[in-house]
């Protein structure tokens, strides 16, 4: 095959890949910075809290949740009648079709899941001038094998890049919080600042004792993280 590239540039290499079936040439090119900077189309300041439950909830109070509906398909795989260790079996036709389909649905989520982590990071970085977000209290989670799992499904490392290069070219400010930021506990009511240190991780929904604000876990953290936003890219204002 023959295809025109679509950046203009100058060639630095290219790799081949092969996923499943099909083969992938990537091509790198060194392009201007005309082409690398990105125009946003929004000033906003926003706080995102990404978790397991929601995959991120902003200070808006919208949650992001993932469709995996569409990457669910039955694989027809084989029966699972146990077979003695060291066994060797032929490969028949079936069984190599199996594969194929196996590896056919595995790059079919695969691409699904990295299309929704695309398009969520750019959608942040293009709307907002600042987000904050929590970095680390998710490398504290991955040493904690019972969640490390699912955060690592989530793909969650992966998103935490795709913000950091795509924040650069749509000229947007990361706001990490530290481990040490409350983001949860402290009660995001403008003048109140309670800290709720009680809180566990099984309580979803709280109630301010000092101001009786009723809190969604999710938002009053991502409303939190805004704040911090806030405090950080626009010193002056606050
Ligand atoms: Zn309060």
């Amino acid at each position: 095959m023959q295809e025109t590239l679509r950046f203009p540039g100058k060639i630095l290499g290219a790799r081949v890949t092969r996923q499943a079936d099909p083969w992938f040439l990537s091509v790198q090119v060194d392009v201007p910075d005309t082409r690398y900077y990105r125009h946003r189309t929004g000033n906003g300041i926003d706080g995102a809290d990404v978790g397991m439950k929601t995959f991120a909830t902003l200070s808006d109070g919208e949650k992001i949740t993932r469709k995996m509906q569409a990457a669910k398909m039955s694989i027809g795989l084989t029966p699972k009648a146990p077979i003695p260790s060291g066994t060797r079996l032929p490969r028949s036709r079936n069984w190599l079709k199996a594969q194929d389909r196996l590896a056919h649905t595995h790059r079919r989520v695969v691409n699904i899941r990295s299309d929704f982590l695309y398009k969520t990071s750019t959608r942040l970085c293009r709307e907002n001038q600042a987000i904050g977000i929590e970095t680390l209290s998710v490398e504290g989670m991955m040493h904690n094998h019972h969640v490390a799992r699912a955060i690592a499904d989530q793909g969650l490392g992966q998103f935490f890049t795709m913000l950091q290069y795509k924040a650069e070219r749509y000229g947007t400010q990361l706001v990490p919080a530290d481990r040490w930021f409350p983001s949860s506990k402290l009660c995001s009511t403008p003048g109140c600042g309670y800290l709720q240190k009680d809180l566990t991780l099984t309580d979803r929904e709280w109630i301010c004792p000092s101001c009786g604000t009723g809190h969604d876990r999710d938002v009053n953290a991502a409303q939190n993280l805004a704040r911090l936003a806030t405090a950080t890219a626009l010193p002056v204002a606050t």
